[in-house]
């Protein structure tokens, strides 16, 4: 029997295309096409930018966005074995998806999507989640191409990417994310929603780009707080000896005898402006 949108369930497309799930592609399928729907609605409108899917694996969350009414879809998947099953989709929804089989981390977003607004949303392969968001935050030029990120991340990274200063995930992801966006997490998706389920809780996070985050040379800010992180059970002053140390620290009015942790992201700023 069809679902709702008229094509095949998931586990009928999985079984047809052979797309048993992969390991080593970050692979956990959401076939629950009410949890998809979720999922897609948290970025809605969308049809009023192009909407790009990284990994959409056998269609659900690509269905999903197409049935909440996104005008366009860019489907960018590594997975050959996917592209046949993502194309009988392209096929129900004439010139609305587009599916392009490649690796996320090589594909320049601008350049398949144009010049309009992107939304991404994504559930995506957790071996490469927090490489492709640590790419979508420092683009040459800000603000970014896109307008929102709705992603699916591991809730330990969800946590890391939203926590504030003083708490025990704030790190270097949370001030680079907090520096160029306003992130929060959204809701948490237990193991079993998964095929097939994954050890831990995921969650749903995203993030809208900040109009003019305080500038900042990026490569500094990464130092720093790659510095500052990297011992951070240890006094600014030691951790950051390399970078100038308790001069530095003086200089920029934040006491050498602080935590990383404690630093908000404003203050890494200042470092990073002063290094
Ligand atoms: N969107 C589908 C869903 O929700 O059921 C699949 C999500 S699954 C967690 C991650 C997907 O990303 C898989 O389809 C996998 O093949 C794909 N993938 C893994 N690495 C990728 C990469 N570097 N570029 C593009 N897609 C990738």
């Amino acid at each position: 029997m069809a679902s709702a949108d008229g094509l095949p369930p998931l586990r009928a497309v999985i079984e047809t295309h052979g797309l048993a799930p992969k390991k080593s592609l970050g692979q956990n399928f959401l076939l629950d096409l009410n949890l998809t729907g979720r999922i897609a609605r948290q970025a809605l409108p969308l049809d009023d930018a192009t909407v790009v899917e990284i990994g959409p694996g056998p269609g659900g969350l690509t269905r999903a966005l197409l049935t909440e009414g996104a005008k366009t879809v860019i489907a960018i998947e590594k997975d050959p074995r996917c592209i046949t099953a993502l194309e009988e989709i392209a096929a129900h929804y004439p010139g609305r998806l587009a599916v392009i089989a490649a690796d996320a981390l090589t594909v320049d977003l601008a350049a398949v999507a144009g010049d309009g607004p992107i939304k991404i949303v994504a559930n995506l392969p957790y071996n490469v989640g927090t490489q492709l968001l640590l790419g979508w935050l420092t683009p040459a030029v800000w603000p970014p191409a896109w307008e929102s990120l709705t992603l699916m991340f591991q809730k330990e990274v969800a946590e890391r990417i939203v926590a504030a200063p003083g708490t025990s995930h704030y790190g270097r992801l949370s001030v680079l994310a907090g520096w160029r966006s306003r992130a929060r997490i959204l809701f948490d998706v237990s193991p079993a929603a998964f095929t097939p389920p994954p050890k831990v809780t995921s969650a749903i996070v995203q993030l809208i780009p900040r109009e003019n985050p305080e500038p900042a040379p990026l490569a500094a800010l990464e130092n720093v707080t790659a510095a500052a992180f990297g011992q951070r059970r240890k006094m600014l002053r030691q951790s950051l000896k390399r970078l100038g140390g308790e001069a530095l620290l003086t200089r920029v009015g934040i006491d050498p005898q602080r935590r990383a942790e404690t630093l908000s992201v404003g203050e890494f700023v200042r470092l990073a402006n002063a290094i």
